[in-house]
């Protein structure tokens, strides 16, 4: 190993906490330290090359070091790197507000509040819904509603609204109370009496990332959709996952037509680039909060609206045009179901292939159909045996994640897939 490899490690070991990391193990194995980037490619510090199968956990969209988001950031640095937002306006927010209301029906989500990450995007909204109905004075409208085994992010108010037990762990009861359901047939159920007390209830739309990747039924969306709208209620959509491309529409929600009245998006905004999140709400929400001092929404942080971020969102959203991302990749996504399909026949470990758009989860099984038992940690040992075969993603669980930028060519897919087949062989016993 080359002395600074082991250097960082050795720092890393003695200083660095990483997140939903059990340390103990992590200390005790070999990290990679990842040091380059160029398109769908990462590289180590020992020189060997990886296919960035989860784009980073989840965050790039058009590859790293792309010529034209490269460009963004070093012409916005020749400026300035940062203002601050509470204050001042600065042109590339001005700039991205209109240009990310733009993607929406006209009339529609018309504000852009911007924050830092999609934990910051969810608590946004929440809060928001929240202020909207005091500063109407309806006190008894303050419920959520979230769904079963959702995921929206690690701030407390976020975490609040996860129903994975296994991320909130001890943490559980700190948060704030919500009323969770499976389905919207639970919600038709709801009694009067109660969704009177309802704000909002929070989506991840057509399918729930954390949860390995499950999907909705087709409708569900625009079942929720409407059950809101009869009632008052209002829809917040997390498409901290699904946003910019990743189901092979620019947003989930425009698969079914529907437009929400909350949406954050996160992750993929700037192109996997830098950190930075936006909620986006309707002319309507925003209104309620015009007046009095009393009625301000006093929220937001100190990078709120960072013009580096500003800057390669922007040009993010000149490459889905000017490179036809969503065109060019309705083949590829066929050409993804066609390899995992593969896959799937020649693995016996394979049990069910979740997939939508650029998204899929692989879960595997024991080939009698029973899971792997948990101390094995077969997702976990499967995805550390791609290492070798030139793959990086993670699993959730025994769901092995392949979520590829979505400048991913055939070829690459196909090494994607070829890589984890070796890795599900050797692995998944
Ligand atoms: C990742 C994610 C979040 C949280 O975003 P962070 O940037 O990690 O805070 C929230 N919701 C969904 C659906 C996510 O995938």
């Amino acid at each position: 190993m080359r002395e600074d490899s082991r250097r960082w490690i050795e720092e890393d070991r003695s200083h660095c906490w990483h997140p939903f990391t059990r340390q103990a193990d992590w200390c005790a194995e070999e990290p990679l330290v990842l040091v380059r980037g160029e398109g769908v490619w990462l590289w180590d510090s020992e020189g060997r090359r990886y296919f960035d199968g989860n784009s980073s956990i989840w965050t790039n969209i058009h590859g790293h070091r792309h010529p034209r988001l490269d460009a963004a950031i070093r012409a916005q640095l020749d400026e300035v790197a940062h203002t601050s937002f509470l204050g001042f306006a600065n042109p590339r927010a001005s700039e991205l507000s209109a240009r990310l209301s733009g993607l929406f029906p006209d009339g529609t989500l018309e504000r852009v509040f911007f924050s830092d990450d999609g934990s910051t995007a969810i608590e946004c909204a929440v809060r928001m819904a929240l202020q909207y109905r005091l500063n109407r004075g309806e006190n008894g409208r303050t419920g959520f509603v979230a769904f079963e085994n959702g995921y929206h992010g690690d701030t407390l108010g976020a975490a609040s609204l996860g129903g994975v037990g296994r991320f909130t762990g001890l943490m559980q009861r700190f948060g704030f109370g919500v009323k969770r359901v499976t389905d919207v047939a639970a919600l038709e159920a709801m009694p009067e009496s109660e969704s009177a007390g309802i704000a909002a209830v929070i989506l991840e739309p057509l399918i729930q990332g954390v949860n390995e990747m499950r999907l909705w039924p087709q409708g569900m969306l625009a079942a929720l959709r409407r059950w809101c709208d009869a009632r008052g209620i209002h829809l917040i959509l997390d498409e901290v996952m699904t946003g910019f491309g990743r189901t092979g529409r620019m947003f989930a929600c425009q698969h079914e037509n529907v437009t929400p009245d909350f949406l954050c998006v996160a992750k993929g905004l700037t192109g996997g680039y830098m950190p930075m999140a936006a909620t986006l709400t309707t002319s309507a929400v925003y209104d309620a909060f015009l007046g009095c001092a009393e009625k301000t929404f006093y929220y937001g942080h100190s990078y709120t609206a960072n013009p580096l971020g500003c800057a390669v969102a922007l040009a993010g959203l000149d490459v889905f045009e000017q490179e036809r991302v969503l065109e060019n990749l309705q083949p590829n996504i066929a050409r993804m179901e066609e390899l995992l399909a593969g896959l799937k026949e020649r693995c016996p470990q394979v049990h069910e292939i979740r997939q939508c758009g650029f998204i899929a989860g692989i879960e595997l099984r024991q080939p009698d159909g029973n899971r792997f038992p948990a101390e094995t940690r077969t997702g976990e040992t499967v995805c550390r045996t791609a290492w070798k075969h030139g793959l990086l993603t993670r699993p959730i669980l025994d769901t092995i994640v392949l979520m590829p930028p979505l400048a991913a060519t055939e070829e690459e897919l196909a090494f994607a897939v070829a890589a984890l087949e070796k890795a599900i062989g050797e692995g998944a016993r």
